[in-house]
């Protein structure tokens, strides 16, 4: 649920900086845990905290006013309200000293999180264009990707090849270095990656000179995407640790699909539509004539007296669904050709055929 930051520092909705930053002040000095022992006055300090971090902030501040307290706390985790949060000078100007410890590690001790991280990877994005013959038939695609790889040469440790290992002194080995302090907000115990060995509790005599120890360097590959059958503009393809090089979990490489308009071929989901034009003779008569399909030219029968804008459907002629049975149809849509000029001769022939045509006979004409 949202809170009402204004009522826990008691404030009016339009109060200034300046009025918040005193209110929140003698709040403080009132349930410091220092100052006040009430077992409830811990939870109250914590609160008029996280409304300080919110209201003390401009813009923090006017997203909760436009979202209001429950879509913002929907929207924001207590770290993001935390995060920049700048807790410091205020309590200077009280007199309390920070202990060598940045708000973000106070409160992330005080509220639970920013707690031990393991090395995660970042995953990253691409983005692939493929055609729509691509999207029918399956296709593999190249991208250029810059991201972060383990060391080949030392295989992520850090040290030179043949190097000693030794234990790590700044962590002795434990990997994480855990600080207690005293702070304006209490005694606060951190838990942190050690930032000498990140973590793995040893040190190399000697570091690896293609990394400079780092265990990772960044690196631009090309890798080869299978773009699976039935694709569509939107979907997003994951290639699992294709990402940046973590230690304790590399993040993975995400590809978002465009597929390209295509100048012949509408798309309707996996149905495809496209114009078939025909001659008149073909229309008058019936017949065979070549369609273009994303499987190449295919014979079509029409039947005899076709209309324009009559559809012949091509069943399986589409894009196959994506990851499930079954394909999508081609729907033709018939164009007939009328010739723009006839010979003397041809127009004779005309006139003969609707001659022979009886109802057109009563019709005297009229059309021609
Ligand atoms: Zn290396
Ligand atoms: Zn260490």
């Amino acid at each position: 649920m949202g809170k009402d930051y204004y009522e826990t520092l008691g404030v009016a909705k339009t109060a200034s900086q300046d009025e918040i930053k005193r209110a929140y002040r003698k709040l403080a000095m009132q349930y410091h845990p220092d100052k006040n022992k009430d077992k409830s006055a811990e939870e109250k300090f914590k609160e008029i905290n996280e409304a300080y971090a919110v209201l003390g902030d401009e813009d923090k501040r006017k997203q909760y006013d436009t979202y209001g307290p429950d879509a913002f706390s929907q929207r924001f985790s207590q770290e993001d309200i935390f995060r920049g949060a700048n807790f410091e000078d205020i309590f200077r100007s009280m007199g309390f000293n920070f202990g060598g410890f940045g708000s973000d590690d106070i409160f992330g001790s005080m509220f639970g999180f920013n707690q031990q991280r393991g090395d995660f990877g970042n995953d990253i994005l691409a983005n692939v264009g493929v055609s729509l013959a691509d999207a029918a038939h399956g296709s593999t695609k190249t991208v250029s990707v810059r991201h972060i790889k383990e060391c080949d040469k030392c295989r992520g440790s850090g040290a030179e090849p043949g190097s000693r290992v030794l234990k790590c002194d700044t962590c002795k080995g434990s990997g994480q270095m855990r600080q207690t302090a005293r702070t304006p907000f209490g005694v606060i115990q951190t838990v942190t990656t050690c930032n000498r060995c990140r973590g793995s509790g040893k040190t190399f005599e000697k570091q690896c000179k293609t990394c400079n120890g780092h265990g990772a360097i960044q690196k631009e590959e090309r890798i080869d995407v299978d773009i699976p059958k039935g694709v569509s503009t939107g979907m997003r393809l994951r290639l699992n640790g294709m990402g940046d090089y973590g230690k304790d979990r590399t993040g993975d490489l995400y590809i978002d699909i465009e597929v390209k308009e295509d100048s012949k071929f509408e798309r309707h989901g996996d149905d495809l539509h496209a114009d078939l034009h025909i001659p008149l003779h073909v229309a008058l008569l019936g017949g065979d004539v070549d369609a273009h399909t994303l499987d190449g030219s295919k014979k079509v029968h029409v039947e005899e007296g076709a209309q324009n804008n009559s559809k012949i459907y091509l069943t399986g002629s589409g894009i196959p669904h994506f990851r499930r049975s079954g394909t999508g149809d081609l729907v033709l849509n018939v164009i007939v050709d009328i010739p723009k000029r006839l010979t003397q001769e041809q127009k004779e022939l005309v006139r003969k055929l609707i001659g022979s045509d009886s109802d057109a006979k009563k019709r005297k004409f009229g059309v021609f």
